[in-house]
This record gives C-alpha cells, sequence and structure tokens, in this order.
C-alpha cells in the first residue's frame, strides 16, 4: 500500500512551522527527496500556469518551496507547463501569475516550445494509439507533479491525472496535429464542430475564447476553421446556450485521460516522479479558462506520495468530505454538506480516470494515509 502524506490548511498556531509553505517544507522531508532525485540531477516541476485571468493556480511559493527542498540534496530543478496559447504569450501569463524565475528561484521553461509543436511522439494505447509527448518532460530524467485541485466542466475532477495528460501532451504534432495531441482525448472521430444556429445569441464568447482564432462569425453565421482548430473544446465549454457540440464521449473521455497519463509516466524510470496535490483554492473550472470563480469548498490542505492513483483517490475522498461554500457554485445550486459537490457540479464520471488508472498499473486507489 502507497504511502500519502497530508497537511492540513488550518493554521492554529502563530509559528512558520503552522503555516502552509511551512508545512510543504515538513511533508517534502518526510516524503524523503533523497530517494527520487540525486545531486546534479535535472528535475521538472509540472505545473500550470494559468490563464489571463485564472489565478487560482499553485500559487508560486510553494513551487519555490519545492525549488529550495530540490536544491538542499543538490537538484537542479526547473518549471515547466505546456502551452494552450503561444509560448511567449502563455510566459507573460506565468510571469503574470507571480511564476517566474525571481519568485520560483529556477528557470521558467515551456515543456513544448514556442508553437507547442516540439514533441516526440509516443505509442499510447488502444484508445489513442500515439500522443505527442512535450519533449522536455520526455527528455526530463525526474519530475515533481505540482497539481492544483479542481473541478473541470469535462473532467469533473481535475488533478495530477489531469494534469499528466493534458499537460504533459501538446496540443498538437507537426504532421499528425490535433489527432495526436490533447484534442484527441477530448474529440472523436474528425471532431467536427456543430453549430446550431436556433441556439445561439451572438455572445461572441466562444470566438473570443479561441486562442487560434479559429472562429469568426459573417452576417451572424459561425465560421469554423476546422483545419488549425486544435479540438481544445473551450469554445463549446463557454457557450451557455449549447448552441456548439464537439462530439465526444465522457467514458472514453475519463479512459483516454489515465492513457495519456500512462504515457507521459512512462517516458520516467521507476520512482523518478514525485506528486503534489494542492487542494486549495477548488473552483469549479479549468486554470485554462480566462476566469477563475470562487472557490466551492474551503481549502484542505497538501498532500505528497509517490503514487499517481493514491494520492487521487486521497484526494478525491478529502473532497467528498467537504462542505459546499456560502455564496458559491456549489451553494448556487443548492448541493449540501455530504454531497459530491464537483460531482454534482459537472455530472461526469470522473472516478472511471481513477479506476482506469490503477488497471492500467499506474498505482492502487488503497493506501496508507499519514497526516504531518
Ligand atoms: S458562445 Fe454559443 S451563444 Fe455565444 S456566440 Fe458562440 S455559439 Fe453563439
Ligand atoms: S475547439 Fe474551439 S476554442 Fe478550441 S481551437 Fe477549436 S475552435 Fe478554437
Amino acid at each position: 500500500m502507497s504511502k500519502v502524506y497530508f497537511a492540513s490548511a488550518r493554521a492554529r498556531k502563530w509559528h512558520y512551522e503552522d503555516s502552509m509553505p511551512g508545512k510543504l517544507e515538513r511533508l517534502l522531508k518526510e516524503a524523503g527527496l533523497m530517494n527520487y532525485f540525486s545531486p546534479d540531477e535535472w528535475v521538472a516541476i509540472k505545473t500550470h500556469f494559468g490563464s489571463d485571468g485564472a489565478h487560482r493556480i499553485v500559487r508560486p511559493v510553494f513551487l519555490r518551496k519545492v525549488v529550495d527542498a530540490l536544491r538542499r540534496i543538490g537538484a537542479k530543478p526547473f518549471v515547466t507547463d505546456t502551452v494552450r496559447i503561444k509560448g511567449l504569450d502563455y510566459l507573460e501569463v506565468a510571469n503574470q501569475n507571480g511564476i517566474n524565475h525571481l519568485s520560483v528561484d529556477a528557470p521558467v521553461v515551456i515543456a513544448d516550445g514556442l508553437y507547442g509543436r516540439d514533441n516526440i511522439m509516443i505509442k499510447a494505447g488502444e484508445i489513442l494509439g500515439q500522443i505527442a509527448v512535450a519533449s522536455l518532460i520526455h527528455d526530463a530524467p525526474a519530475m515533481v507533479v505540482c497539481s492544483h485541485v479542481k473541478g473541470h466542466i469535462n473532467a469533473g475532477y481535475a488533478g495530477a491525472i489531469k494534469n499528466l495528460a493534458m499537460g504533459g501532451v501538446s496540443s498538437s504534432h507537426r504532421t499528425c496535429g490535433w489527432k495526436c495531441g490533447r484534442g484527441a482525448m477530448h474529440t472523436i472521430g474528425e471532431g467536427e464542430l456543430v453549430w446550431d444556429k436556433e441556439k445561439c445569441e451572438l455572445c461572441l464568447q466562444c470566438r473570443d475564447i479561441c486562442p487560434l482564432d479559429a472562429i469568426s462569425f459573417r452576417d451572424d453565421v459561425l465560421e469554423w476553421d476546422g483545419n488549425i482548430c486544435w479540438r481544445c473544446g473551450r469554445c463549446e465549454r463557454v457557450c451557455q446556450n449549447e448552441a456548439l457540440t464537439l462530439p465526444g464521449d465522457d467514458d472514453r473521455f475519463m479512459r483516454a485521460l489515465a492513457e495519456a497519463a500512462k504515457t507521459v509516466v512512462g517516458t520516467f524510470g521507476p520512482k523518478k516522479i514525485l506528486y503534489i496535490n494542492f487542494l486549495t483554492e477548488i473552483q469549479p473550472e479549468c486554470d485554462c479558462m480566462p476566469m477563475a470563480d470562487v472557490p466551492v469548498m474551503q481549502d484542505i490542505g497538501i498532500m505528497v506520495s509517490d503514487d499517481l492513483v493514491s494520492i487521487e483517490q486521497a484526494s478525491v475522498d478529502m473532497l467528498l468530505k467537504a462542505a459546499p461554500l456560502p455564496e458559491s457554485m456549489a451553494s448556487e445550486q443548492q448541493i449540501s454538506q455530504g454531497e459530491d459537490i464537483l460531482g454534482k457540479l459537472h455530472h461526469r464520471p470522473y472516478r472511471i480516470q481513477l479506476e482506469e488508472a490503477e488497471r492500467l498499473g499506474l498505482g492502487s486507489r488503497k493506501y496508507d494515509f499519514t497526516e504531518v
């Protein structure tokens, strides 16, 4: 049974040791970084830089603590993420969200190049076939996966599996295009975006959110450029009138996430990845969106484990005990304590991610929980 170390977000004493950064330091000591990383080894710290407007990410102070802990054992950390928008713009998003070399004391680099096309095709599984893993993540000898736990309109629950799957894979491959990128998880077949004119109120949110300008309107008619579209699904998600559909299948999507996560993990040797889940600022949506709603539940704490499935299961188990916060999307939808808040918000079968990850050998849903 794998160990999951946990520290609560509550601070009951006026000591640094009782702060969340102080507790993260203790968690990393307990986990024993020397067991995973060597002196002079480059270690990727994979996080999500957020978006222009999405500020509820893993805070830079926590990334700094991970960097400090890795430096103490002589390792060479760098902070990284794959691009959702063009790379230089994405680095500026990171900077604006407080993640830069000065704040985290390590280089902040894009994992798949300025255009998201620096990737390496890797054999995946029966759903995806092959997939474009970001070259920097592929080549890094070791990794700490820092995941912001939250909701997600498609995944229902978004933690470490999603951070690896969507965040370790590029949007597009030079020759294979979106079919070997994240879009292969989001959609099926040719991924043809369907617009329902009758339901459309011409709010233009879909056009404005598209990172590639693949949507335009002429004479109040939507025009979609399927040749450049990454099938990221953002346009479908922001349409509140259900006027846009990207064909998909929830069960397949969850299993594809697990399969992509396995593909990314497979580019590392055994015991070369450590997972840190931040159960903080748990908002309903993904950090890719151009906003962040208020949290739907209180900050819970931080978990560390070397078992992907264990840390995800422990995180979900904690979320299931949480109470909905007043004046949040959860209370608006009259969700009560004891109910599955993320499940009720998004109505997605998110547990399939964990079941499939376990089936694929990525870890165990049984875990040994230690509070630090
Ligand atoms: S977001 Fe939906 S309602 Fe708004 S313009 Fe696009 S398709 Fe129409
Ligand atoms: S799925 Fe929608 S938002 Fe994403 S690239 Fe295609 S058109 Fe743009």
